[in-house]
Parts: C-alpha cells; structure tokens; sequence
C-alpha cells in the first residue's frame, strides 16, 4: 500500500515558513503585500480568491483586493494592472483566470510586470524557467516538486511521465523536474501507447483533466503518483485525474484529491509573493 502525501500538512508547513520569513521582512519594515484582481461571479473563482485572501491573512501578506463587474472593459482592467505596476507598495499581482471572453487573457498577463507576476505565468518568468532560472516559478507545478522533495523522495536520475502538456501545469511541471536531474516524458493526447510511458516510469505526474485517467495497470510497483487532476462528478464531490483506489495498491507515494496538490499551489502563490518581494527591495 502507499504512503499517502499529505498536502494539507506540507502546505501548512511552507505556509508556517513564509509566516516567520514575513516576519523577518517586518522587523525591516518590509511588508509584502498581493493585489488579487476579479473579474465577474464565475462562483469556482469567487471561492478561489476567498481562500487566496484568507492564506494572505494567516502568513501576514497585505491583500489589496480588486473585485470588478464582468462588465468591465479590458482597457480598465490594463489600467488598474498598470497602475499597481507603478504601485510600489504593491509586490505581486494576481489576476484570477478565466476571465469574461471579451478580454484577452494573453494581452492581459503580459501586461503584469514579470518582477510582480507570482502566478509565473509571463512568458519572461517562462523563458526563465526553461533555463532553469527562475525566481517566481507556477505554482502548481512548484508545489509538485515541494510534495515529492519533502516527502523525502529524490528526483535526481528517475524517469518521469508527466501527463498533459498545458502552459500551466505540465509543460512547467516538466522543466521543474529537469532542472532537478529526471529524464521527462511529456505526454498528451497524441501520445502512442501512453500506457507504455507510464509503465516505465519511477514518478508520473497526472495532469490531464479526465477523471481516473491513470488506472492501476497503468503503473509499475513502487511508483511515485502526483495527481493535479481536480474534476468535479455529478454527485458534486471532487476526483482527480488518478484511479486512486487501484493506484494506491501499486504506488510508493501517492497524494489524493482533495488534500494533496491542491493545497500546494496557495502555499507556492504566498512564497512567490515573498520571493517577489524580497528581489523587488533587493534582498
Ligand atoms: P488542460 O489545459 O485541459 O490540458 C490537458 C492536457 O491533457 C492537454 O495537454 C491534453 O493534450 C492532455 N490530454 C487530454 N486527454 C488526454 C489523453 N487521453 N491522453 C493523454 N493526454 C491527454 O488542463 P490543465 O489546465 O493542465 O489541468 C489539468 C488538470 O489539473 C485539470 O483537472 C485541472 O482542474 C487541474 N488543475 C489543478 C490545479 C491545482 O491547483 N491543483 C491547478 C491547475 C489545474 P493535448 O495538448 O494534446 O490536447
């Protein structure tokens, strides 16, 4: 049977760090602080934004909270993105996605300030990732690594699946795992005997966005199991992109949903919003 990886407790752990490290900047009269922009009611990221303000409060970030009608135009949410860039009291911006179709995603994340952008989702922070120099590093993808690490498990030499190629979790969620030594197989749709992949693989990452994808005959005795996977089934509860049940009969770690990777991707947005903070007062 495998250990199970509890993200809630590593979460609350790196959550407990950036505390102390906010405390510190205090004492320097440093004080982090986040602007967390919404546009519209979409209820998932009503809920998303509440808890990014409550993990604000509880590490001590200053949240500046923007909450905008779906009305409003793409030119005044640039302006108000603008504005913070300017805003030198503002160290991270966070626009919560998706956004109404009559703004431009795109043209709004490069419109965020790389120094500010704690989603890491810029292509400047993406460029720097793929050189294995980033500072500000996605969230989600990052706090894969922080489960797996702190789990005590070495990345160094493994073979790793990861399942999904998106911008946001895992093209970045590959390159993390190279910049740590594994050898990546990147895996999508047109993948040919994908089973084949994960079979041969020491640690796979599930992030296709299909509820139990990855089944129990899928992987090899003793694998590492890192489900991103969040699916909402018809009896409202959530499912990840892994067969737990049968995986975890085969796996050595497994994180299950929720209360694994879930967690992990707050935790990675306040230390990104530290991290930005201390390179923007040149610490
Ligand atoms: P996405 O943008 O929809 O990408 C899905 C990826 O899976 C694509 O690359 C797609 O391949 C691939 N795929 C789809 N069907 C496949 C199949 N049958 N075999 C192999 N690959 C297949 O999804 P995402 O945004 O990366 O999210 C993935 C999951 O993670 C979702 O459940 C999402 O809710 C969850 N998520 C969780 C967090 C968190 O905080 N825990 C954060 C972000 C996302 P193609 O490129 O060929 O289409």
């Amino acid at each position: 049977m495998a250990q199970i990886i509890d993200g809630k407790k590593i979460s609350l752990e790196i959550k407990d760090e950036v505390k102390k490290e906010v405390e510190t900047l205090a004492k320097k009269s440093i004080n982090p602080c986040l602007a967390v922009i919404l546009v519209g009611e979409n209820p998932a990221s009503l809920v998303y934004v509440r808890n990014k303000k409550k993990a604000c409060e509880y590490v001590g970030i200053k949240s500046l909270s923007y909450e905008l009608s779906s009305g409003t135009t793409e030119k005044e949410l640039l302006d108000l993105i603008d504005s913070l860039n300017k805003n030198p009291e503002c160290n991270g911006i966070l626009v919560q996605l998706p956004l109404p179709k009559h703004i431009n995603e795109d043209k709004v994340l490069l419109s965020i300030s790389p120094e500010k952008d704690v989603d890491g989702f810029h292509p400047f922070n993406v460029g720097l990732l793929s050189i294995g120099n980033a500072v500000l590093k996605a969230c989600t993808p990052a706090g894969c690594i922080e489960l797996i690490k702190r789990s005590g498990i070495d990345i160094s030499g493994k073979k790793c699946a990861v399942l999904g190629r998106s911008n946001i979790v895992g093209k970045p969620v590959s390159m993390l795992l190279t910049a740590e030594n594994a050898t990546v197989t990147l895996c999508h749709s047109k993948t040919k005997d994908i089973i084949n992949e994960t079979k041969n693989a020491d640690i796979i990452i599930a992030a296709v966005g299909k509820p139990k994808f990855l089944k129990g005959d899928m992987i090899s005795d003793g694998a590492v199991i890192i489900d991103v996977g969040i699916n909402r089934m018809e009896n409202g509860k959530l499912c990840g992109d892994v067969n737990f049940d049968e995986c975890e009969k085969k796996a050595s770690f497994i994180t299950p949903v929720p209360g694994g990777v879930g967690p992990m991707t707050i935790a990675m947005l306040m230390k990104n919003c530290v991290l930005a903070c201390k390179s923007q007062n040149k610490i």
